[in-house]
């Protein structure tokens, strides 16, 4: 049996990174990086391209090892645990429930072109969580109308737009009814017309949820209406962060200023 605690009080971070410093080879890409993020908080990553927002979320994701420091998730170690004094390598099924907390979007929707759409959302419930198939089918039918692709059920990916096949990406991540959800640039490879209808979705979700979301993004109308909390980074920093409104009426630092001023 774990011998882990499980905390999931209001106040306490689900996910907490400590001092986490990343490199690739030479090339320091995150420096001693601290950042709690408190159940159902919304927050979103601006910065310039190459900053580190998504080395930020493939760490949480445990797509990628941390060169230092710790991160938690809902209280438990993502990379090691601490058993008799002594940190020890998680194993694989300690990862599997970690990430399961976590649901993840990317840019790219990577679906499955032979199967259905109810089946593209419905897979992970049968076959990672063992779900029956009609209580499978059910669920993935409710969320799948929550994000409007009802009357699209029975079709392949390939008959989709780009809107609908991102829209069927969240729908899978929401399924597994994640603790935090993250979105990396959902709408940077769609046309421009179709990024406003994934974009409602994601602000659809975030209203209703007590889900905590992290959004790394370019659309900054998105990031002031949807998150509670801005974070800029830059040069593997956090350089400024706060509520949309000081981060887009009082930025402070240069950098952010001039950050924002390309979207003027
Ligand atoms: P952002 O999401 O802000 O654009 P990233 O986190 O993707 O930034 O990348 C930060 C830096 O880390 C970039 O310079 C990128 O080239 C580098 N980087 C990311 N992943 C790798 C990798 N697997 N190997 C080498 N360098 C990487």
């Amino acid at each position: 049996m774990s011998q882990i605690i499980q905390r999931m009080d209001e106040n306490e971070p689900i996910v907490r990174y400590r001092n986490i410093t990343k490199s690739f080879g030479d090339h320091i890409v995150l420096k001693e990086l601290d950042l709690d993020i408190l159940p159902g908080e919304k927050i979103a990553l601006i910065g310039p391209s190459g900053s580190g927002k998504t080395t930020i979320a493939r760490l949480l994701m445990t797509l990628e090892e941390p060169t230092s420091g710790t991160i938690e998730v809902g209280g438990e170690m993502l990379w090691h645990m601490q058993r008799k004094g002594n940190w020890v390598a998680a194993n694989e099924k300690h990862l599997h429930r970690v990430r399961s907390k976590i649901g993840m979007v990317f840019q790219h929707f990577n679906l499955f072109p032979h199967m259905t759409i109810l089946r593209n959302v419905t897979e992970a419930l049968v076959h990672v969580l063992k779900m029956p198939k009609s209580e499978a089918n059910q669920r993935a039918l409710e969320i799948l109308e929550r994000v409007g692709l009802k009357e699209h059920t029975q079709h392949y990916p390939a008959q989709l737009s780009g809107g609908q096949k991102q829209r069927v990406a969240i729908a899978r991540a929401l399924v597994m009814q994640p603790q935090i959800m993250l979105f990396d640039e959902v709408t940077s490879a769609l046309d421009p017309e179709l990024v406003g209808e994934v974009l409602d979705v994601i602000k659809g979700i975030a209203s209703e949820g007590d889900m905590a979301m992290i959004l790394i993004t370019h659309e900054m109308d998105f990031a002031r209406d949807v998150a509670d909390r801005i974070l800029f980074t830059d040069g593997g920093l956090i350089v400024e962060q706060g509520t949309p409104k000081d981060i887009f009426e009082n930025p402070e630092s240069p950098r952010l200023q001039s950050f924002l001023s390309r979207f003027l």
